[in-house]
């Protein structure tokens, strides 16, 4: 039987109550979600179980960040990095490597990327020196044509954006930003201010 005493739950049994721990600390679930999960892998088939154990254990083991983009990698250096058919005169720079899954995901880009890992914010005490941007200098060795800057539409984005332009003004580079506007199927009128007072300044030619 569970009960409840003062906020602290007890459980029929210590193995279900090691599992809600650990299941827990993952963002975005409590005490009861993780209760229901290791309830459901208890019921569950014991392969699919041994299956989530495995590729749990395979995560940590055999991913890796690439050398040379910092994105996340079976190998050492990624499949972009080691493409023959990417574009490398091309980098495209980004916060993290779930910005890599969605610019990919939209099959319009055949170059290169830049993981910095994160973006400059002096509100949480991080700096360009937390970033991986020396990198991604070291990579600018006159074969890198371009560099686009694909970062969140925010103050933090907006910094770092500032501060890499900085940077780059050293290199003989063509420097780009991607375009920010109205989504596709919204309407002007429900679009924010910022957005559509930046749509406006970076119109497009027709
Ligand atoms: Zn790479």
């Amino acid at each position: 039987m569970v009960c409840y005493f003062a906020g602290m739950q007890s459980y029929p049994s210590k193995s279900i109550e090691n599992a809600v721990e650990q299941i827990s600390k993952l963002p975005g679930i409590g005490k009861k979600s993780a209760l229901r999960l290791a309830l459901h892998l208890l019921k569950n088939d014991e392969n699919y179980t041994n299956h989530l154990v495995e590729a749990l254990a395979k995560l940590k083991a055999d991913t890796q960040f690439c050398l040379t983009c910092h994105n996340l990698s079976d190998d050492p250096i990624c499949s972009y990095c080691n493409s023959s058919s990417r574009d490398k005169q091309i980098i495209c720079v980004v916060e993290d490597f779930r910005d890599v899954m969605a610019i990919e995901n939209t099959h319009q880009y055949n170059g290169l990327y830049h993981v910095l890992g994160g973006l400059v914010s002096p509100m949480n005490g991080v700096g360009p020196s937390d970033l991986h941007i020396d990198t991604l200098l070291a990579r600018l060795d006159g074969s890198v044509t371009e560099i686009i800057l694909a970062l969140s539409p925010n103050m933090e984005g907006d910094t770092t954006a500032f501060y890499l332009n900085r940077k780059l003004t050293a290199f003989n580079l063509k420097v780009s930003t991607i375009a920010r506007g109205i989504p596709i199927g919204g309407e002007l009128e429900y679009a924010d201010e910022i957005t559509l007072g930046r749509s406006i300044v970076n119109r497009v030619a027709q």
